[in-house]
């Protein structure tokens, strides 16, 4: 047996290619109309991509909204100088009220107690608060359900302090084939702004369209639609690649840091769930499920090296991952190891990777871990 190791800094890191998110930008906005606004949402440090950095690339390539889920997410962007408006998609809670005001944050809000609570605080500051109502229309999460809508909207008639900037709604399967349940939920949408309008309301944006609703189903358009997954060049389903030329962002890369050339029969990690049929040579990599790589893909996963597949042997380890690397010509220790991304002729995308691991891309991207680096190119 013999081993060799690799000696430098830790080379995992997630490399973000903000040319890639200007292009997808430019390709939703070829898919829409001219006067539809997008809102691009970068919630979750933008799907693992860096919530800032993704938010100005953007800016660059000319979004005028954001939207992100939580107020806490919306002060990272004031912060780092998004002057922007941001949208907070997920409702606030009560200590932040003040914070809305402070950075000039745009909260959706759903229930009358946040709303009589903001337009008390509002009457303090002398200054009016936008926000964006929702309306469940379906999707069965946050906001008001369809019988709400009028008796809601009359006491916020008497909330002068309060600008009804927007109406939202989110669609529970816009990724279907089938329209058939978008359709309804599109029906109510409509059916609740003109009984809002009907109580003289007149707000600015109606809005209800993720990416899937965006390529797919265009009635849903209104004058703003909220990409999120498709800006990262992820298609929302492997359908939508006829649609719509997409650029993936993220490269997710690490490299060999130990070689060993190991017997037949030698176990491989944890609970030896992998063991060597012949002679070989087994790679350590350093990423685990502690970097958000998934440990479902234990003996599942694959790995590019030169060009070629590497198969994961064994476990998935916290902070290591071993794969078999028999098959790979004249591998050696510092090899490149690509876990999302193009390599040589073959690519690993974060489709292939979520499917094995019996989850969606998204939450692959944002299951990327702050420990490792995001570099910017
Ligand atoms: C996350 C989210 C989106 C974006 O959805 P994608 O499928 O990533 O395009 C849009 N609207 C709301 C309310 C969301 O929470």
């Amino acid at each position: 047996m013999e081993t060799k190791v690799y000696l430098g800094g830790r080379p995992t890191l997630a490399i973000i290619d903000r040319a890639a998110i200007r292009s997808n930008f430019l390709q939703v906005k070829k898919n829409i109309a001219k006067e539809v606004d997008i809102l691009a949402v970068v919630k979750a440090n933008a799907y693992g991509h860096g919530a800032v950095e993704t938010a100005k690339a953007l800016g660059q390539a000319g979004c005028k909204f954001f939207g992100v889920a939580i107020c806490e997410e919306g002060i990272k962007l004031r912060e780092a100088g998004v002057k922007a408006p941001v949208i907070i998609l997920g409702g606030i809670y009560t200590g932040q009220r003040r914070d809305i005001v402070k950075y000039n944050l745009t909260p959706v809000i759903f229930d009358i107690d946040t709303a009589h609570q903001l337009n008390n605080f509002s009457s303090k500051t002398g200054r009016k608060i936008k926000v964006h109502v929702k309306i469940d229309t379906g999707m069965g999460r946050l906001g008001l359900l369809p019988e709400e809508v009028e008796p809601f909207f009359q006491k916020l008639k008497r909330l002068a302090n309060l600008e009804v900037d927007g109406i939202l709604s989110h669609f529970a399967e816009a990724d279907e084939e089938n329209k058939g349940f978008s359709r309804e939920q599109l029906a109510i949408f409509l059916k609740a702004l003109k009984v809002i309008q009907k109580l003289a309301f007149k707000p600015h944006f109606q809005h209800i369209a993720n990416s899937a609703a965006l390529l797919e189903y265009n009635p849903s358009h209104f004058n703003l639609v909220r990409p999120g997954i498709m800006l990262y060049g992820v298609y929302p389903t492997r359908r939508m690649m006829k649609k719509i030329k997409l650029k993936p962002v993220m490269r997710l890369v690490t490299k060999i840091i130990q070689l060993k050339d190991v017997p037949k029969g030698f176990s491989v990690s944890y609970g030896r769930k992998y063991i060597t049929k012949k002679e070989g040579i087994i790679a350590a990599i350093p990423i685990g499920y502690g970097d958000g790589y998934p440990r479902h893909l234990s003996n599942k996963g694959e790995v590019l090296i030169r060009g070629q597949r590497a198969r994961v042997a064994g476990t998935i380890c916290m902070d290591i991952t071993m794969l078999d690397v028999t098959h790979i010509k004249g591998v050696s220790v510092g090899d490149e190891a690509v876990i999302i991304g193009k390599q040589g002729n073959d690519e690993i995308q974060v489709d292939e990777l979520a499917e094995k691991a019996g989850t969606i891309p998204y939450e692959i991207l944002c299951g990327i871990t702050s420990r490792v680096p995001r570099v910017y190119v």
